[in-house]
């Protein structure tokens, strides 16, 4: 049986580029179809995340127009990572893979070939779209990236694949993502902690078709700040550690002082007892927020209610 694959491409303010992805996804679409490899069911699913332009309007057409698109209208702007999410959760009972998109043509719609004979021949539940050039970003957001994935990985237990969110999900790996309930959303963390069988497929990364980015450095920043808050809690047990050596020597020096007063005595008045006094409340207070942010840290892991597994198989009689 053919399979249906859903697209879901997350637009804010994209009026100018709905006609041209809609163009070439159709154009995919059909070259898929009739080469049985998807089925007629499938559809594109275009989420509208509160744009303020004719978005929505252009949808519509697109609707009119084709069976083939479908859209989602969110009531206001609630970013990518949750508007992404809304298509996902909503198409996740039609679809047997859903493959997600920038509605910018950044991400090559020739791509969604070779993530399909992953999904299909070598039964992939997640296969990640990863770019192998950076020609097209400026230089400064290539560098800043490259960087940022290098932090992910230090901090974090999981590797997280260097890919912006073009990826395919089986129904099933969309299910598990379902099971993560937090509010902090950074599904470039989550898909990896999903489990199943990954696996990536590389490819060149465009420029965008029309408009401009909706990623200016300002939310560039949150974007990766959420990243790294939201899979670790690393950056607190720092600062324990840093607290548990600043107060080591903070004892040293403390015994220091009062070894130096008792033998040479030579210094002015006062001044031992008063560097005691600062180096030793300093040392104390700092381990003392590291012990709170142990415990910070905890809470946070806690709130998340993440999943603490998902079954793959059970086998039984
Ligand atoms: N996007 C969204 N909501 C937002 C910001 C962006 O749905 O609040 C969509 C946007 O329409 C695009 C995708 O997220 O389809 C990626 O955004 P963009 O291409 O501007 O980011 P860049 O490629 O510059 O990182
Ligand atoms: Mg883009």
């Amino acid at each position: 049986m053919a399979t249906i694959l859903y697209m879901v491409v997350p637009c804010y303010n994209e009026e100018l580029v709905i006609d041209e992805t809609s163009r070439r996804l159709k154009a995919k679409y059909d070259a898929l179809i009739s080469a049985g490899k998807i089925s007629r069911k499938s559809r594109v699913v275009y989420v509208n995340d509160g744009s303020k332009d004719k978005t929505w309007d252009k949808i519509q057409e697109k609707y009119q127009e084709d069976e083939m698109f479908s859209g989602i209208n969110l009531s206001c702007n609630r970013g990518h990572q949750n508007a992404l999410l809304a298509g996902l959760m909503t198409v996740k009972e039609f679809a047997d893979c859903v493959i997600s998109m920038d509605a910018d043509l950044q991400d090559d719609i020739d791509t969604i070939d070779a993530m399909l004979d992953k999904f299909i021949d070598e039964e992939c539940d997640v296969v990640y779209g990863v770019r192998d050039n950076r020609d097209t970003d400026t230089f400064f957001k290539r560098n800043t990236a490259g960087l940022f994935y290098k932090i992910m990985r230090g901090l974090g237990s999981q590797s997280i694949p260097n890919h912006a969110d073009f990826r395919l999900m089986s129904q099933r790996a969309i299910y598990g993502l379902a099971e993560f309930p937090e509010e902090n959303l950074f599904l470039r963390g989550l898909v990896p902690l999903v489990g199943y069988k990954s696996t990536v497929v590389y490819y060149k990364r465009g420029e965008r078709f029309a408009g401009e980015s909706k990623y200016p450095l300002k939310k560039m920043v949150s974007f990766a700040i959420d990243g790294i808050t939201s899979t670790s809690a690393t950056p607190m047990r720092i600062i324990f550690w840093v607290g548990l050596i600043t107060f080591i020597f903070a004892i040293i020096g403390v015994l220091y002082i009062i070894i130096r007063h008792f033998s040479a005595g030579a210094d002015a008045d006062g001044w031992a007892s008063l560097i005691i006094a600062i180096i030793g409340i300093g040392g104390a207070n700092l381990l003392a927020i590291g012990i709170v942010g142990e415990y910070i840290g905890k809470i946070f892991i806690e709130v998340k209610r993440r999943p603490r597994y998902i079954i793959e198989d059970f086998i039984n009689e």
